[in-house]
């Protein structure tokens, strides 16, 4: 006959999956429930929110269909998606506004140095047009490249001469799924299994915080000015309405959009370009209130930043770091900040989320991320 103690020991682990399963079940997304703010914000500009990372099946690995992506796209509440097939821009013919979204064209470009993506051009690199100018030839065209997923185990980016491109995307889906599937697996095991069960924890799961990439934009910075993008990576393969708003690129603009889809796309690429835009895990928690902006103080020569969630109402449950040249110089608990005495510079900010975890207490996640040159 089993002691107790026996039975006790075989009864344990089976509870703790129990438990833990059903904490997983009834996880719910968003994890905080905030208001979409009005595109106009109280300092006059305007506030966008789009997808920028994306394929469809005019991508040989892609499965989704534009309609299948718009209605995802329109769903999420996006104002734009940026489509980013691999090495063509099959997609145009659907350029413009539909179901309330604007579908812009773009294009992730394989080389033998990894991905990047290419906006603002109708130029199309075809796999024997490739050189290491191709950054350049981007620009030439009149628009602007980004280096795609620059740390992922697969695609890395690897070369460290061509300093020609324009922004890094910090965030994808894809590398952290790659880098889950690496040793030890723990993460992407867990998250394969509990996936049927509440895909979009899978996806919380997988989050870790981006160091690698930020090392990676820390050597960018110090050779030439960039900004940053993020994006789901996604391929229609878990399907768009499920990864759509892992991660959002979110804009700022002095004007507002008109509703003339070729008026709109310049406002669009216009404020990317010139990285007036932060990115956001909005799966977490809509992210449209947040705001930074540096004021000048001439008489000291020193800067200070103004920074924040306007009604965000959990502000115990944010951080708030900035980092000046990567040096950190502000880690407090709360909604907003001001930070004095800034010297020259870039700065880059972080909202950090306390989310609950599926055992007890909570962990800290990355949730909006700006940079500010
Ligand atoms: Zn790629
Ligand atoms: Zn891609």
């Amino acid at each position: 006959m089993k002691s107790i103690f026996a039975k006790i020991l075989i009864a344990l682990p089976v509870i703790l999956i129990f438990y833990v399963s059903i904490r997983i079940a009834f996880y719910s997304f968003p994890v905080y429930n905030v208001q979409p703010s009005p595109s106009k914000r109280p300092d006059g500009t305007y506030h966008y929110k789009g997808a920028i990372h994306l394929h469809t099946n005019f991508s040989h690995d892609g499965v989704g269909t534009v309609p299948e992506l718009l209605l995802a796209a329109s769903k999420a509440e996006l104002n734009f998606v940026i489509v980013t097939d691999h090495n063509n821009l099959n997609v145009k013919e659907y350029e413009g506004y539909k179901q309330g979204v604007l579908l812009i064209a773009g294009m992730e470009i394989s080389t033998p140095y990894g991905h990047f993506l290419a906006f603002d051009t109708d130029e199309n690199l075809k796999e024997t047009e490739k050189t290491d100018y191709f950054f350049k030839r981007i620009k030439q065209k009149g628009g602007f490249s980004v280096i795609a997923h620059p740390t992922s185990p697969t695609n890395p980016w690897t070369d460290k001469k061509n300093l020609d491109y324009d922004g890094i995307e910090i965030l994808t889906l894809k590398t952290y799924l790659e880098n889950s599937f690496r040793p030890p697996f723990v993460k992407g095991i867990i998250s394969t299994l509990f996936s049927p069960v509440n895909f979009r924890w899978s996806m919380l799961n997988l989050i870790t915080y981006p160091k690698k990439e930020i090392d990676f934009l820390s050597d960018a910075l110090a050779t030439h000015p960039v900004f940053i993008t993020c994006g789901s990576d996604a391929h229609g393969k878990p399907s768009y309405d499920k990864v759509i708003d892992f991660c959002l690129t979110h804009i700022i603009t002095d004007t507002p959009l008109t509703n003339d889809y070729a008026t709109d796309k310049k406002i669009i690429f216009s404020a990317i370009r010139n990285g007036s835009l932060y990115i956001a895990n909005d799966f977490i928690a809509n992210a449209d209130s947040f705001y930074a902006y540096m004021d000048f103080n001439p008489a000291d020569n020193t800067r200070s930043l103004k920074i924040g969630i306007r009604d965000f109402p959990y502000k115990d449950h944010l951080k708030i770091n900035v980092y000046a040249m990567d040096k950190k110089i502000y880690s407090q608990r709360g909604n907003s900040a001001v930070v004095k005495g800034i010297s020259s510079g870039h700065l880059r900010a972080e909202v950090m989320i306390d989310v609950p975890s599926v055992f007890f207490g909570s962990n800290e996640i990355l949730w909006i991320m700006a940079l500010i040159l």
